[in-house]
């Protein structure tokens, strides 16, 4: 019956990286698409993308779940660990190499010129002397275009700009992108709320969402938070981490980052509620 009166499907997601302590820059991100789906009605999970071994800081998933459950940003239903899902992200690679949408390449790192976009050397079959290494996806000769609900009507040449990419990587990992295209999907998320970092992801993704058959949602890229020097907050704070301001704090100040006009002084739940009600996408500003 839940499910019959839900007044919109809308699911959101905040899917942070096991790399580190939960930094303002996340934080910022985790409100955002919180907010969005609390407005619709909808629902907001939280996604433990701990697919990469070599970068993840032991603990910190706990560390990071324990910050939200103290900011009041609670996942409505189970968190998903990433590391649970190789086998579906192995399936969906078979599946394009298959269908021969990806190619085994050879190539490593210096292969590539200083563009970085990718020549095309094991499109044909992988080049003399080489052996299996990585899988790229075929990207054909086309433009993207979505609408991004910050950022503004946003286009692509996928070919010209990023060439044919990895979706498992040399390592026998499944890359970034098609963890995130098969995740979206299993859980059903709408709208994809997240740092502008990602913007140039967006298109990738649209695109292999596009190859695997399966609907893309719509996003929002929300500025970066930066240090006046043009630093990435995130890097540095890591030493001065969300989980040293108070709760409310932490929360008002990330509203302000957001464009949004919070009363001062309210306790947490009173902050939330506040926000739930007053909550404008729009007045997110464009850039930091
Ligand atoms: N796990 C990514 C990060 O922490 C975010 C992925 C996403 O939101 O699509 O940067």
């Amino acid at each position: 019956m839940d499910q019959v009166h839900r007044t919109s499907a809308y699911t959101g997601r905040f899917a942070p990286s096991p790399t580190g302590d939960l930094h303002f820059g996340s934080l910022v991100a985790a409100v955002a698409s919180f907010l969005q789906a609390r407005q619709a009605m909808g629902r907001w999970l939280v996604r433990i993308e701990d697919i990469d071994p070599p970068r993840e800081v032991p603990g910190s998933a706990a560390a990071i779940l324990r910050d939200l459950d103290r900011l009041g940003l609670k996942s409505n239903g189970p968190v998903l660990y990433q590391s649970t899902r190789t086998e579906a992200y192995q399936s969906a690679i078979e599946i394009l190499l298959r269908q021969d949408k990806a190619y085994w390449c050879g190539c490593s790192r210096k292969d590539l010129p200083a563009s970085g976009i990718y020549p095309g050397t094991c499109r044909n079959g992988l080049a003399k002397g080489k052996s299996h290494r990585s899988v790229r996806l075929r990207v054909d000769s086309v433009s993207i275009e979505f609408a991004d609900l910050v950022q503004g009507d946003i286009r692509e040449n996928l070919d010209t700009e990023v060439g044919d990419f990895v979706i498992q990587r040399a390592d026998g990992l499944p890359a970034y992108q098609l963890a995130v295209v098969i995740d979206d999907a299993f859980q059903g998320i709408t709208e994809v709320v997240r740092g502008a970092d990602l913007l140039d992801s967006t298109a990738r993704q649209i695109y292999l969402q596009r190859c695997l058959g399966l609907a893309s949602p719509s996003y929002a890229h929300i500025p970066l938070a930066m240090h006046s020097d043009g630093k990435k907050l995130g890097k540095r704070y890591g030493t001065d981490p969300v989980a040293s301001v108070p709760a409310a704090e932490a929360i008002f100040l990330a509203l302000k980052f957001l464009g949004q006009s919070p009363p001062r002084g309210m306790e947490l739940e009173q902050l939330w509620a506040w926000a739930i009600e007053n909550w404008q996408l729009a007045s997110i500003p464009h850039s930091a």
